[in-house]
């Protein structure tokens, strides 16, 4: 594989600097922009392999950069926020960012996060390859894994991609109990505390919108304490 090419949208030099040295001693490759504009022109014209997006920009808000980019693209984009309220975590993923990572950070914790999201990443486009089961069906859910789209009761249901990568996780491990510490390393590659609590609110989300749209039927159990189930359903 080729160097990944990871864009770096960082208004601040001295943290830009510290990404793209952190970068460079790694054998990835980048391009920088300091401002929203730029980086949508960047993101559109090199197709970066993973975007590392701070929200706050001079020229507009992050949250608006990751609405943009899902317009035409699913590249993953990993926020870098110094805002640490869940609800500016949520608006970011609920806006379609796959990671979020808090101000101020360690180079490790970046290069792990950089390093899961390839992993990811790499296993989509080997799959895309192949003709392994592109279809999961249980009950009134069906997950299209080729197109990345869920359907209930015949109907698209909408999810963030935090929620198709836990219904994903579920689904191939149905009938399974799965931690909480399991889930959190699969998705977020930790299992900082953090973490934990967020997927909490991430469950309740999804839950919600699939029971909405199934009347109520119950497909993820919660084990308090412990983690979630996806039920077999006929
Ligand atoms: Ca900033």
């Amino acid at each position: 594989m080729n160097k990944p090419l990871i864009l770096v949208v960082e208004d601040d030099s001295a943290i830009r600097n510290l990404i793209t040295t952190t970068l460079e001693m790694h054998d990835y490759r980048f391009h920088t922009a300091p401002a929203g504009s730029a980086a949508i022109v960047e993101a559109s014209s090199h197709n970066p392999d993973i975007v590392l997006l701070d929200l706050g920009l001079p020229d507009m808000d992050g949250v608006e950069i990751i609405k943009k980019i899902r317009t035409w693209s699913n590249m993953p984009i990993i926020v870098i926020s110094a805002r640490s309220e869940d609800s500016d975590k949520i608006n970011a993923l609920d806006a379609g960012a796959d990671d979020y990572l808090t101000k101020p950070f360690s180079v490790e914790e970046l290069l792990a996060r950089l390093r899961v999201t390839l992993r990811r990443l790499n296993a989509m486009q080997s799959k895309a390859g192949t003709n392994e089961q592109s279809v999961f069906i249980n009950g009134d859910l069906k997950i299209d894994y080729a197109a990345g789209c869920v359907y209930m009761c015949g109907e698209e249901l909408h999810v963030t991609p935090i929620e198709y990568k836990l219904l994903c996780l579920l689904a191939k491990n149905i009938g399974k109990v799965l931690t909480h510490t399991f889930i959190t390393k699969e998705i977020w590659g930790s299992t900082w505390e953090n973490d934990v609590a967020s997927l909490r609110v991430f469950m309740a989300a999804l839950r919600k919108k699939m029971e909405k749209a199934s009347s109520s039927r119950q497909y993820i159990q919660t084990h308090i304490g412990v983690g979630y189930r996806m039920l077999k359903l006929e």
